[in-house]
């Protein structure tokens, strides 16, 4: 099989009033860099790269410009042989964000085209399903813009969630210490002690600040306190999780298994959180996942996206081992983004529903979805590489 055609799309679309704030930037739009690889058997493969910080355009412009005329040809099944040529090719300036987010979307698309040949989903050519569905939390609870209270505001979300049926749920904080804890008291006092609460305060605190913080909300039974310190901060993450009772997380910042290798080998985290759509996609996650697995540190991963990335996550979810395997093991939580998105849904002709907490995991062959390419075409700008 021979690789003869790289599209990559970009979408965008304004938020309006729906604009979410967290602790660093107020979020305006939703974007997102969708990459389709096709091959001269009319197999076609999808893949997503994250797109929370940077422009979907540059990071489509590198699939198109940089990646695709360098894979023309080449044989999908040997996507771990094309990932180090393609890292190689980068690695001068491109180690980590945008270039490994755009690797990550043609690795993904190569692995949902194996799939799609053999007739088998992704979990199984990765070995095997530990789980058919993702028990969800739900990420939401950012500062919505525009309202009279928005401790009330979040309430009322959180509320919603648990009405819907949501075991667990993660809370923005990261806007100082004392609104923090106005924001974590007033959702734990209102959700009750049965549901799951997470808290990420996307790096917003020096060490000292986020131990201050860490040992305020034990009280409110907080499960785990996310990125509390920047990625580059391995010595602020260390400190923050020894002097903390509640699981410090992260990882979500972080690039390929070189910049995993000191977060897994020094136990920088308690729960590592690489992201499958920019941390290197099937290919890289597998060789993080190893290395997590022998240092024995926990693997949940972070999932932000459309519903393509979301079903390449949840073909990763499946194959998520345990940390450590044993006879009643603790079953990860899978990351459901909730926050605003115009077309989180639109892209795929597959929808995911959730039904009592949890989302199937799709036994179809490949990632289990198809774009919609009336939506892709009419709501995309695209670059296109093609050979016959
Ligand atoms: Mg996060």
């Amino acid at each position: 099989m021979k690789i003869t055609g790289v599209t990559a799309y970009v979408l965008e679309e304004l938020l309006g009033d729906k604009a979410f704030g967290w602790s660093q930037w107020v979020t305006d739009r939703r974007q997102t860099a969708l990459c389709l690889i096709s091959t001269d058997e009319g197999i076609e493969g999808v893949g997503e790269a994250l797109s929370t910080s940077g422009p979907a355009r540059i990071v489509a412009s590198i699939i198109s410009d940089s990646f695709a005329p360098l894979i023309m040809g080449r044989d999908p099944f040997d996507s771990a042989v094309i990932w180090d040529f393609l890292y190689n090719r980068s690695r001068d300036q491109g180690m980590k964000g945008l270039p490994i987010a755009a690797l990550s979307a043609i690795d993904i698309a190569l692995w949902d085209i194996k799939g799609k040949a053999l007739g088998l989903p992704v979990y199984k050519l990765m070995g095997g399903a530990y789980r058919n569905k993702a028990r969800v939390y739900a990420t939401g609870l950012y500062e919505p813009q525009h309202v009279p209270s928005v401790a009330e505001a979040l309430v009322a979300e959180a509320l919603g969630y648990k009405k819907d049926g949501f075991s667990a749920m993660k809370l923005k904080i990261g806007y100082g210490i004392d609104t923090d804890m106005r924001y974590v008291k007033a959702v734990r006092e209102a959700i009750g002690e049965d549901i799951t609460l997470m808290v990420d305060a996307n790096h917003a605190y020096n060490a000292a600040e986020a131990v201050r913080l860490a040992q305020a909300m034990e009280e409110y039974d907080v499960y785990w306190f996310e990125e509390p310190v920047p990625p580059e901060d391995i010595d602020g993450y260390l400190e923050v999780k020894q002097k903390s009772r509640i699981l410090i997380t992260g990882g979500e910042c972080e690039f390929t298994r070189y910049g995993f290798r000191e977060l897994i080998t020094r136990r920088a985290v308690d729960i590592l959180q690489p992201d499958l759509c920019a941390t290197g996609g099937f290919t890289e996650m597998m060789k993080i996942l190893a290395m997590a697995s022998a240092w024995n540190v926990a693997v949940i991963p972070h999932v932000w996206g459309t519903s393509v990335g979301l079903a390449a996550s949840l073909q990763l979810f499946a194959v998520l081992p345990h940390f450590p395997e044993r006879r009643y093991p603790a079953e990860p939580f899978f990351e459901y983004d909730r926050s605003p998105h115009p077309f989180r849904d639109a892209v795929t002709r597959e929808k995911f529903v959730m039904r009592d907490g949890y989302l199937d995991i799709p036994d179809r062959p490949g990632l289990g979805v198809t774009l919609d390419m009336d939506f892709v075409r009419e709501h995309a700008t695209s670059v296109k590489l093609e050979k016959g």
